[in-house]
């Protein structure tokens, strides 16, 4: 068995989008984009990881290293901060380059042509830094081993997500000013909320308010 990873804190089941970094998304693209909370509110818009060390230590909960790349990656950046910064600023660039493609996906409107132009550089970049094994089903397979690799790893799953079978099935949540993302894999294809525990409740309290204040 291999050593436990210093994991974040357990997020508790009645926790807001921002009492930590869920992974509610059901695909580590869509964790990605939702790594900021209340992204449509400015006034709660919150980005839950801060810096190089909690970047790298969302990626092994979001499963995205292993624990010994994540200490190989938090090693480095002691050494030569300089790689991991330019990393951390790839990363934010994609990350603000998936939102406004995510919203169009969503919102049935085509891409945005200048996040598409910056996601179409992100994925020569990342194909270019990937190793492809001689296999089937061909598959990239990025270098997650030094500090860039990880943008360009999600830069490849954003490939997948937005090519695959699974790409009617992201939703939005409809939380108001939520903006969290999630792959509805409901057999009714009908979620609408990023948590039941979260934007669920709050609407079951506004809907519960709203015709107490009716009947009342
Ligand atoms: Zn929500």
């Amino acid at each position: 068995m291999s050593k436990q990873p210093a994991l974040p804190a357990p997020v508790a089941s009645d926790s807001t989008p921002d009492a930590g970094v869920a992974l509610v998304g059901g695909h580590p693209v869509l964790d990605f984009a939702n790594t900021v909370a209340w992204r449509l509110d400015p006034a709660r818009i919150v980005d839950r990881i801060q810096g190089a060390a909690a970047w790298t230590t969302w990626a092994l909960a979001a499963g995205l290293v292993t624990a010994d790349q994540a200490a190989a990656l938090l090693s480095a950046a002691t050494t030569d901060a300089a790689p991991t910064t330019a990393a951390t600023e790839e990363l934010l660039n994609l990350r603000a380059t998936l939102w406004p493609i995510l919203d169009a996906l969503v919102d049935d409107q085509e891409p945005p042509a200048e996040a598409w132009e910056m996601l179409r550089r992100a994925l020569v970049l990342a194909r270019q830094d990937a190793a492809l094994p001689p296999a089937f089903p061909l598959r990239w397979q990025p270098a997650t081993d030094h500090p860039a690799g990880l943008c360009h790893a999600l830069a490849l799953l954003t490939e997948d997500l937005l090519s695959g079978d699974t790409l009617d099935r992201v939703r939005r949540c409809a939380g108001p000013g939520c903006g969290w993302f999630f792959l509805d894999r409901s057999r009714s294809g009908t979620r609408r909320w990023c948590s039941s525990q979260d934007c669920g409740n709050r609407d079951r309290a506004r809907r519960h308010y709203s015709r107490t204040r009716q009947h009342g």
